[in-house]
């Protein structure tokens, strides 16, 4: 099977998405521009072992093995090792997507909880870019003690072994090329670029450029059968270790969540993009899309008509238009 992008041809890896996102925390030092704080800004920080037990019975009853821990910044959680502890010792895999401004000591007490998949937001590692990508006022020297903070953690993962990804949003021209330059060709890191929401930018001539700017190829199409998740792989032409991708939402809707929906289509940012968990006023719900405050308690989520037809998915067949 292959699909079609920019004039060239990928080949198709497809699967089906275990993961439940978990919003562990709502602060952040930063404010970045393009945040969704997983659509609310309101929740709590997810801390207690009653509350892991009932993410895991959720994760059991839906066939999802992997917890993706996000925020706000998700190691601003005072239990980030706990949570990380427990999710492993009960076979389920862990990720997190972190701003990267933590301090060593945090890195090394995740590591020996035996978390190993990062990935960096990173929009500038310049201090300038910096300050532009924050909503909220923040000095070029602060911006230069977090670049080096966030390099230095990047750093001291290479060091051990583990290659984290870095997301990065396609919305300016210098800042993405140092980031590809220092993270895709010097650290050989994957580099993800994400599209912008609401940005004048064009998105499509940009990519257009850095396919051409970099020489890349084209090596694969991965496609989440059971959400709108997509990426279209590209590597460099004279390595095949490390890839760039351009991170996709394709045309998937639930019916039982979208087919009344007048945001459907014209105002949907992801369309839907999978399960995530939050707290909230001391309960725990799950939101099944970022642009409708719609909000499910997790208690019983499984036999709503949405719990339902996620859960049905899992037996989906991919097919390619
Ligand atoms: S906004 Fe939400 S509910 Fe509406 S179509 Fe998009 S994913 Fe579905």
């Amino acid at each position: 099977m292959e699909k079609n992008f920019l004039d060239f041809r990928f080949p198709v890896t497809s699967s089906i998405d275990k993961t439940i996102r978990l919003k562990i925390c709502n602060e952040c030092q930063l404010s970045c521009k393009y945040c969704h704080r997983e659509g609310s800004n309101t929740s709590t920080q997810i801390t207690s072992e009653h509350d892991l037990n009932k993410i895991m019975t959720l994760g059991k009853e839906m066939n999802r093995n992997r917890i993706h821990l996000t925020g706000g910044e998700p190691t601003l959680n005072i239990a980030i090792e706990k949570i990380i502890r427990t999710f492993i010792n009960n076979n389920f895999e862990v990720s997190i997507t972190t701003n990267g401004i933590f301090c060593i000591d945090t890195l090394k007490r995740m590591l020996d909880s035996g978390l190993n998949d990062f990935t960096f937001s990173l929009h500038s590692i310049t201090p300038e870019g910096f300050v532009q990508f924050n909503r909220s006022k923040i000095t070029t020297s602060q911006a230069e003690r977090w670049i080096y903070i966030i390099l230095s953690n990047i750093a001291f993962l290479l060091e051990n072994g583990i290659n984290p990804d870095i997301n990065t949003i396609v919305c300016d021209r210098i800042h993405q090329s140092e980031i590809i330059r220092k993270c895709f060709y010097q650290w050989n890191l994957n580099v993800n670029l994400l599209t912008t929401v609401n940005s004048s930018f064009d998105n499509m001539q940009e990519k257009i450029r850095l396919i051409r700017t970099y020489d890349l190829l084209p090596f694969q199409y991965v496609r989440a059968i059971n959400c709108s998740k997509s990426r279209y792989d590209f590597v460099s032409n004279n390595s095949f270790k490390n890839r760039i991708s351009f991170l996709i939402f394709e045309d998937f809707y639930l019916n039982s969540l979208c087919e009344n929906c007048n945001k459907k289509r014209i105002e949907c940012d992801e369309k839907y993009y999978g399960v995530r968990v939050e707290k909230n006023k001391n309960n725990l719900l799950v939101r099944p899309c970022l642009n409708r405050n719609l909000l499910i308690p997790i208690e019983g989520f499984t036999n709503t008509i949405i719990g339902k037809e996620i859960i049905k998915m899992n037996n989906y067949e991919l097919v390619i238009k």
